[in-house]
């Protein structure tokens, strides 16, 4: 049955919601975060940070996958597109995305295949259509991502495909708010917690956040009713209610999530520690493939010299990431960095907190 989306974007509903915000919030002062890059556009197009009490911060967190790829790892797929006879297939935003000295971007206008596809069996085709190159699909993603990055492999298993690897740089959610409440930098209330990420994951990987932090999460989805909801019941329960993880988001997410995509994704990878821009190296944060599926890892296909690891000169995207500064605050935002002219991966992505906050002056 379709649903009516109409009621979501309900005006009137909303700004009952606004008032009652203000009302449960007062003279605090509340920091939430989110930590989904839909989340992050959604609450910029809105103009939600500006209409809220002066006390309530709304902090973007590490909900954008191609923000929170290291460096490290960026260098490593630039290091696979120098090799001869590879293609390397990958989403577009990937392209302009800084390593420490190059980025995928200058590596095709330097003559090396570097190919956008639109989904990773896009890629698997490129790999059949050319059996005398190796296809190399840069894997970036949190769990929305990886069962079809799971599925894919599964195919080309099934195919028989011998030139066709991925190199995993995927991310998993939980591990990443793990760290961000720990941060004895960051006082996080409340996480608005993903809307997508929980179709997969269901409610059960957050509730160390009540049970060891005392920080209460709502998962919840993209409309304005949706975001107004989840920071009304955050506020509520921050103002002295008993923290919980609640659902507002029960048309797309169940509590017990995607059971399906998760066996399929455990059938392929395996959690491996992996490192964050901002956050550092987190335990079993990441997903490796299994040794079962090695002939499909390009991390162990191809052997390549990585370059010393750079930071970005002046980039702040780690200590936004972790919400500990808001993208304004960085000295080159909108002045030396800018859409046009990124320097760091959270400009150069849609779903970036900094591209977020230049687009809709949030
Ligand atoms: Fe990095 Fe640019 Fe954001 Fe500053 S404004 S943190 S340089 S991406």
């Amino acid at each position: 049955r379709a649903i009516d989306l109409g009621a979501f974007r309900d005006p009137a509903l909303a700004r009952e919601l606004i008032e009652r915000i203000a009302s449960v919030v007062g003279d605090r002062e509340l920091n939430l975060m989110e930590v989904c890059g839909t989340h992050t556009m959604s609450i910029g197009r809105y103009g939600f940070r500006s209409i809220m009490p002066p006390g309530l911060h709304l902090l973007s967190g590490p909900g954008c996958p191609v923000c929170v790829t290291a460096n490290r790892d960026i260098d490593h797929v630039i290091a696979l597109a120098k090799l001869d006879g590879i293609v390397i297939a990958t989403f577009g935003d990937m392209m302009r995305v800084p390593g420490s000295t190059s980025s995928l971007a200058a590596q095709k206008a330097a003559g090396h295949d570097v190919r956008i596809v639109y989904s990773p069996l896009d890629a698997v085709r490129l790999a059949q259509d050319n059996p005398g190159l190796d296809v190399i699909f840069v894997g970036v993603g949190f769990e929305t991502t990886t069962p079809t990055i799971a599925a894919t492999i599964l195919d080309a298993a099934a195919r028989g495909l011998a030139n066709f690897s991925v190199m995993s740089a995927h991310k998993m959610t939980p591990p990443a708010l793990r760290a961000i409440a720990d941060d004895p930098e960051t006082r996080i209330d409340g996480f608005i917690l993903p809307g997508h990420v929980s179709t997969i994951t269901g409610l059960a990987p957050y509730r160390f956040l009540v049970d060891e932090f005392s920080i209460p999460g709502v998962v919840t989805g993209f409309e304005p009713v949706d975001i107004l909801e989840s920071i009304l019941l955050l506020a509520e329960m921050a103002r002295g209610g008993k923290p919980a993880i609640e659902n507002a988001y029960r048309r797309g997410v169940n509590a017990e999530g995607n059971p399906v995509a998760r066996a399929m994704v455990d059938r392929v990878f395996e959690t491996c520690d992996a490192t964050w821009r901002g956050l550092g190296t987190l335990p079993s944060s990441g997903l490796a493939i299994r040794d079962e599926y090695a002939r499909f890892d390009a991390r162990r296909r191809f052997d390549v010299e990585i370059e010393p690891t750079q930071e970005q000169r002046g980039c702040r995207c780690g200590d936004v990431l972790r919400g500990a500064i808001a993208p304004t605050s960085c000295p080159l935002f909108g002045r030396a960095c800018t859409p046009e002219h990124p320097i760091g991966p959270c400009m150069v992505s849609s779903e970036g907190s900094c591209a977020a906050y230049f687009r809709y002056r949030a």
